[in-house]
């Protein structure tokens, strides 16, 4: 008999692979499901960043590499956040690490001691508060609600303050919601951070995936206090459709990244060498593949949105960023006669073969996930599946 750690006791598994599993499970005995689960783009990596990982293979650059990340990628990493964002780095402000999520994890790792805790806005991507519950923090939660376009006010950030606060957690563009926060709502938040000296966690993941006349600010871009409390995490898994290359970074404080590398030298030695040389690449390569994924996803959006703002008792905010839509499907589920949105995603998926995420995943109970990172005849294809579906129940 295995007695697992206390710290896995309470572990929810990622209510995203769930659903994606299942659906898999579905097709693979031969029906005909269409997954709207995915959380990353359906193009291949560009490329030239193909050619460059190869390259950098023929050459023997096959060995293990400094813990938090090539000089080389830090460089170009650097050279994009100036570039992009007009913010100065040097080299002991960037740690590389396996993408996003496990520079998070190493991120809270080394910054929470036992009940320090963390405010995440709901809805929140999945593994924050498991992350920070592995670090033996406190989730603290802060609803934002559709009426606030999904978005928490500097009064609830304020509100949700105590003496054990360490950090707030900012998602924009957001998963799941696509909501950005503009520079005058940020610039409050950041007010409230200085006030209380908190830090700021800013996932930029879906920063180049922005659509309309929206544009991006980085928390960090706001002012020099900002910037000292920001810790920026982003990766190139979504802006270069890299996600299984697994390269994400985090920019801020040196004495923050010296510990994160030190910790990621004991527990993965290094991100993957050749992906490294992939992201170099990425960043300092042409970068026009970037805009033509951003605008075929603009497109999808688009043409899928009327689709689904149409489908009776389904209420959506049109999104601004990254490729999902949440809409709240309260009154859809309940007129259909089910007890609650997870189960009216359970038959959505074996009566209409339709595969999407219940928004209980990210703390957002009424709604549920749908991307649109798959080809529009298929959206297409699935949102009919779906009204038609809650039409024949309704
Ligand atoms: N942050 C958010 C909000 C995400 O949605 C994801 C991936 O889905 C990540 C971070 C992790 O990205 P990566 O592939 O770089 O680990």
């Amino acid at each position: 008999m295995i007695n697992l750690a206390n710290r896995v006791q309470t572990l929810t598994p990622s209510t995203t692979l769930a659903i994606t599993a299942k659906a898999n499970e579905l097709k693979a005995k031969g029906v005909d499901i269409i997954g709207l689960g995915a959380g990353e783009p359906d193009y291949n990596t560009p490329e030239n960043i193909l050619k460059a990982a190869y390259q950098s293979m023929l050459e023997g650059k096959t060995k293990y590499t400094p813990a938090g990340g090539l000089p080389a990628l830090k460089e170009a990493i650097i050279n994009k956040l100036q570039r992009d964002q007009n913010l100065t780095y040097g080299q002991k402000e960037i740690m590389v690490g396996i993408g996003a999520k496990h520079v998070l994890y190493t991120l809270f790792q080394v910054l929470l001691n036992e009940g320090d805790e963390v405010i995440i806005p709901i809805p929140y991507w999945v593994s924050y508060p498991e992350q920070v519950k592995l670090a033996q923090g406190v989730p603290v939660y802060i609803e934002a609600t559709a009426s606030q376009s999904y978005k928490i006010s500097a009064e609830q950030l304020k509100e949700a303050i105590t003496d054990r606060t360490k950090a707030v957690i900012i998602n924009s563009p957001s998963n799941p919601t696509g909501m950005i926060y503009s520079k005058e709502e940020l610039a409050q938040l950041a007010e409230v951070c200085r006030e209380h000296d908190i830090l700021i966690v800013s996932d930029e993941i879906y920063e180049k995936l922005i659509y309309g006349q929206t544009t991006h600010t980085s928390v960090a871009e706001l002012s020099e206090d900002a910037k000292n409390r920001t810790i920026i995490i982003n990766g190139v898994s979504k802006s270069h459709s890299m996600t299984g290359w697994r390269i994400g970074y985090a920019a801020g404080d040196a004495e923050l990244i010296k510990a994160m590398t030190d910790l990621a030298s004991h527990s993965t030695s290094n991100p993957t060498t050749t992906s490294q040389y992939a992201a170099i690449e990425a960043y300092n390569g042409p970068q026009d593949t970037v805009e033509e994924m951003r605008s075929a996803f603009e497109s999808r959006l688009e043409a899928i949105f009327p689709k689904l703002e149409a489908i009776p008792g389904f209420k959506v905010i049109r999104p601004q960023g990254a490729f999902y839509l949440l809409p709240d499907v309260s009154e859809a589920a309940q007129k259909c006669g089910f007890a609650s949105v997870d189960d009216f995603v359970a038959a959505l998926l074996t009566e209409a073969n339709v595969a999407v995420i219940p928004g209980s995943g990210f703390g957002a109970h009424d709604t549920i996930r749908l991307s649109y990172a798959t080809s529009l005849e298929a959206l297409t294809e699935a949102v009919e599946r779906i009204h038609q579906f809650v039409s024949s129940k309704w």
